[in-house]
C-alpha cells in the first residue's frame, strides 16, 4: 500500500534550522544585516561578519542533570533577528543550531560554577 500523504512526522530535525526568509513577508532583509552593510560599506566592519539582534541559548536538560556536570547536553542557539520591511517588521528566528556541550561546559557559560568573592 502506497500513500501520497506526505504529512509524516518530522521525527528529526536537521541543524542547523535556516529561515532565510521572512515567515510573514518573504522578505529576505533583516535590519542588523542592513546596517552592516551599510557599516561595511564604510569599511568600518567586515563585510560577511555575522549579526543578530539578539541570542538566546537553551540548553535541552533538567537543571539536576546540568549540576551535576556529567552528561553531554544538547544546546539550542536562537538568532533573532527583525525583518526590515517597514510594513512587516516581524521578529523571526533566522538561525538555529545545535551543539552538543559537555554539562561542566555548559555550567561555566551560565554562570553555574561558584566564584569566590574577590578580596575580604
Ligand atoms: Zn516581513
Amino acid at each position: 500500500m502506497t500513500t501520497d500523504n506526505q504529512e509524516t512526522q518530522n521525527e528529526k530535525l536537521d541543524f542547523p534550522i535556516v529561515h532565510d526568509k521572512c515567515p510573514v513577508c518573504g522578505s529576505t532583509k533583516r535590519v542588523t544585516e542592513m546596517l552592516r552593510d551599510e557599516q561595511a560599506a564604510k569599511g568600518k566592519v567586515p563585510k560577511d561578519s555575522p549579526m543578530i539582534a539578539l541570542r538566546a541559548m537553551t540548553p535541552i536538560a533538567e537543571l539536576p542533570a546540568i549540576m551535576l556536570g556529567l552528561s553531554m547536553i544538547p544546546l539550542l542557539t536562537f538568532d533573532f533577528d527583525v525583518c526590515a520591511n517597514p510594513d512587516c517588521g516581524v521578529v523571526y528566528c533566522p538561525t538555529i543550531t545545535r551543539q552538543d556541550m559537555p554539562a561542566s561546559t555548559l555550567q561555566q557559560l551560565i554562570g553555574m560554577t561558584q566564584t569566590k568573592p574577590a578580596g575580604r
